[in-house]
C-alpha cells in the first residue's frame, strides 16, 4: 500500500516528459518557453558509472533530456568503471560552472574531496541511484528500494524452486535445493542492501536445510563481483562447478545483476548446462536489461527486477529544479540511508519482479520496451 501512492507521482511525471521507450529521446524543447526562471539555462553536471550496461545508458539519456526540456543545459559524462576518470569528470564540471551535480557514483567514498570542492562552492549534490558515503555534502538521494530488490530476488529464487508461489503462499517443492550466491560490487553501497534483503528472505531456507550452499561460500566479501564485472561473475561460477559441483548439480543462483547473470549462465553452459537433461538452474537478475528478458522469454535466466529508469530520471530532475529554484524537494524516506555521515533524504521507487509470464505486462504494456526490442 505504502507504494502504491508513490509510484502514481513518478508515473505521471514520466508521462508528462513523453519519454519513450526506456527514454532514448534526446529531443531539444524551446528553451524559452519552458524555463525555470532563476536558474533558466544553468549547467548541470551529470555522472553516470559506465555505458558497458544499458541501464545506465538510459539513465543518463533520461535524465538529461528532461533536464534540457525544463532549459537546463546539461554536462553528461561517463567513466567506464574508472574511479579517477570518474573524479576529473566532477572536477572539471565544477570548473565548468556547474549549478547543481547529479551522480551516480562507482565507488561510493572515493569523491569525499571533489564533493567538498562543490560544498565550497554551494554546489548542491543528488546521488542518483547509489548512495555517496562519507561526506556530508550530498543533500538528496533517488533510488529505489534497494532493500526491496534483494528481497524480490531472493523471492523469485524460491518462486523458481517450487518452494514459494508469486502470490507469496508456499509452494509444493520440498527440497532440498542446491544453491549458490552472489553479490554486487563492495564499493557501491546498493550491493550490500541488495544482499542483505536476499540474504534475510534465503536465510530460513538455509537454516532449516531446505536450501544448500555447497560451495560454502555465504559471506558478503567471499561472493561480492567487484564493479559488477561479468567476466569475474562468469570465472567465479565456472570455479564454483569445480570446486562443489563435481558429483551434484547445481539448482539455483541468486544473481543480483542481468550482466552477472549472463556471465554465470556462460559458465553454467560451458558445463553442459541448458539441455533437456540438464536444464539450467533457477537464475534471477537485475535491471530488466533486453538481453536478458529475452533470455528469460527463452527459458534461460529465470527472472529480473525491473526498475524504471524513466521513474528515477523523472524524479532526480523534479528535485534537481526544486533546489535550484530554491524550493524544497519531495523525499518519501529520512531513516534508511545513512552514509556514515548523515542520514541523507531520499526518494525511494518501487523496483517489480519480471518472470517469463508476466514480461509483456510490465515492459512492453508500460512501453519500455517494444515486443521488437525484445525479439
Ligand atoms: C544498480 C543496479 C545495477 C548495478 C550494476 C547498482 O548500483 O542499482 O541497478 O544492476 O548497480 O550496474
Amino acid at each position: 500500500m505504502r507504494f502504491a501512492k508513490l509510484v502514481a507521482v513518478p508515473v505521471g511525471l514520466a508521462l508528462a516528459m513523453t519519454m519513450t521507450a526506456c527514454g532514448s529521446s534526446t529531443k531539444t524543447v524551446d528553451q524559452a518557453t519552458e524555463s525555470p526562471g532563476g536558474s533558466a539555462g544553468s549547467l548541470i553536471g551529470v555522472t553516470m558509472p559506465t555505458k558497458s550496461s544499458e541501464r545506465w545508458i538510459h539513465d543518463g539519456d533520461n535524465v538529461k533530456s528532461a533536464l534540457e526540456k525544463l532549459g537546463y543545459q546539461v554536462d553528461l559524462q561517463y567513466a567506464e568503471n574508472d574511479i579517477p576518470t570518474q573524479v576529473n569528470q566532477i572536477e572539471n564540471q565544477i570548473t565548468k560552472g556547474a549549478k547543481l551535480l547529479i551522480v551516480a557514483s562507482i565507488d561510493g567514498t572515493a569523491i569525499t574531496t571533489q564533493l567538498q570542492q562543490a560544498a565550497d562552492k554551494k554546489i548542491p549534490v543528488i546521488a542518483y541511484d547509489r548512495l555517496i558515503r562519507n561526506t556530508p555534502n550530498v543533500d538528496y538521494y533517488a533510488t529505489f528500494d534497494n532493500y526491496k530488490v534483494g528481497v524480490q530476488q531472493a523471492t523469485s529464487l524460491l518462486v523458481g524452486l517450487g518452494l514459494k508461489k508469486q502470490d507469496g503462499s508456499d509452494g509444493t517443492a520440498k527440497g532440498p535445493f542446491n544453491i549458490e550466491i552472489f553479490a554486487g560490487s563492495p564499493d557501491d553501497n546498493n550491493a550490500t542492501f541488495f544482499y542483505n534483503g536476499a540474504m534475510d528472505t534465503l536465510k530460513p531456507y538455509i537454516d532449516s536445510g531446505t536450501l544448500v550452499v555447497k560451495s560454502g561460500e555465504t559471506d558478503f566479501k567471499t561472493v561480492a563481483i567487484l564493479r559488477w564485472d561479468p567476466a569475474t561473475a562468469q570465472k567465479r561460477m565456472e570455479d564454483l562447478i569445480t570446486k562443489a559441483y563435481s558429483d551434484a548439480k547445481v539448482q539455483g543462483v541468486l544473481s543480483p545483476y542481468d550482466g552477472l547473470s549472463i556471465g554465470i549462465l556462460s559458465a553454467l553452459k560451458s558445463s553442459g548446462y541448458g539441455t533437456a537433461d540438464q536444464p539450467y538452474p533457477v537464475v534471477t537478475g537485475q535491471d530488466a536489461e533486453a538481453a536478458s528478458v529475452k533470455s528469460i522469454i527463452a527459458g534461460e535466466q529465470y527472472a529480473t527486477i525491473y526498475k524504471d529508469t524513466r521513474e528515477l530520471a523523472a524524479v532526480t530532475v523534479k528535485m534537481a529544479d526544486a533546489v535550484l529554484k530554491g524550493g524544497t524537494p519531495e523525499v518519501n524516506n529520512t531513516k534508511d540511508y545513512d552514509n556514515g555521515n548523515k542520514v541523507v533524504p531520499s526518494y525511494l521507487l518501487e523496483p517489480i519482479i519480471v518472470y517469463k509470464d508476466n514480461y509483456k505486462k510490465v515492459l512492453v504494456d508500460s512501453g519500455y520496451y517494444t515486443e521488437d526490442q525484445l525479439k
